[in-house]
């Protein structure tokens, strides 16, 4: 694989970061996930448009504009010949070259690293058509979730604890009320209208999110941004997740109760079948 870093393309083991860098010390860094479709990618803009907002939130500087980033996620994309995948990018604050809490001067260069990752069955994939199964942990994350930093331990911990109790991911509750699925935002459908969070500090403003809800809106479906509790998504008559790797992702079963008769819902397949098209169509 062909790998960017800082500037470079060069073969994946060849690339090297400082041992001082602040991602790699403090989780110092923030980054985005972009998917390809038919070699494109998907909502390339709406990305870069949070990774500019996750950087300003953190007094990061920017490595690069916006039509750098775009050439070299295509160039990625084309070197590595993905048809379907997913592109990563991470943004650091780089190292002036030891540890220290306080922040490197800010003319220090920051650190940009981007790979891809080929996923030939991203939009056909079986775990879609299963749907998932959902355990609920507690939050305890920090309060700036709506920053999309690479503190990612207690997301990987709550996967392992799905995967500990024999299901696929894990949604997280804080005060009694669902806030997001460890990488992706929640939704339950009662009665023909979606539920979700509305937007804080407290979730990541998901891409696929707000493109789903648009898409949901536009096809005349009922819309609730309200506050919502497990209980009541157990009740429901499907759910899902969205994120801009899984798509829409039709949830069958929370807690170990099974929503509906146990199979991906009419209304999760419908969005997903949608937001596919679209995306597509909009790909560049
Ligand atoms: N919430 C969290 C905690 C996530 O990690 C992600 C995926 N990055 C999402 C939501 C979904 O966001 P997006 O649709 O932009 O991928």
């Amino acid at each position: 694989r062909t790998v960017y870093v800082n500037g470079d393309y060069l073969p994946e083991d060849e690339a090297k970061i400082s041992v001082f860098d602040r991602g790699f010390l403090m989780a110092d860094a923030v980054y985005e996930v972009t998917s390809v479709l038919d070699g494109k990618l998907i909502d390339f803009d709406g990305h870069a448009v949070r990774l500019e907002r996750s950087l300003r939130e953190l007094d990061m500087a920017a490595p690069c504009s916006k039509d750098e980033l775009l050439e070299i996620h295509r160039k990625l994309v084309a070197e590595n010949g993905i048809v379907e995948g997913l592109v990563y990018l991470q943004v650091t604050r780089g190292s002036d070259g030891d540890r220290d809490f306080l922040f490197p001067a800010p003319e220090t260069k920051p650190g940009i690293v981007l790979f891809t990752q080929n996923k030939p069955n991203l939009a056909d994939s079986p775990a879609s058509k299963k749907g998932a199964k959902i355990i609920s942990i507690e939050d305890i994350r920090w309060g700036r979730r709506d920053i999309k930093t690479t503190q990612l331990l207690y997301p990987s911990m709550g996967k392992m604890m799905a995967k500990k109790a024999g299901c696929d991911d894990a949604w997280m509750v804080e005060d009694g009320y669902v806030t997001e699925g460890t990488s992706n935002n929640a939704y339950f459908i009662k009665n023909g209208t979606i539920v979700t969070r509305p937007l804080s500090t407290d979730i990541l403003h998901g891409i696929t999110r707000k493109a789903v809800l648009r898409l949901a809106e536009e096809a005349q479906m009922k819309i609730e941004e309200r506050l919502f509790t497990v209980d009541e998504a157990k009740e429901a008559d499907e759910a899902f997740t969205t994120s801009a790797s899984a798509f829409v992702m039709p949830v069958v079963e929370i807690d170990g109760v099974q929503l509906g008769d146990g199979t991906p819902g009419p209304i999760a397949k419908r969005l997903r079948e949608i937001y596919l098209d679209e995306s597509r169509k909009t790909a560049v």
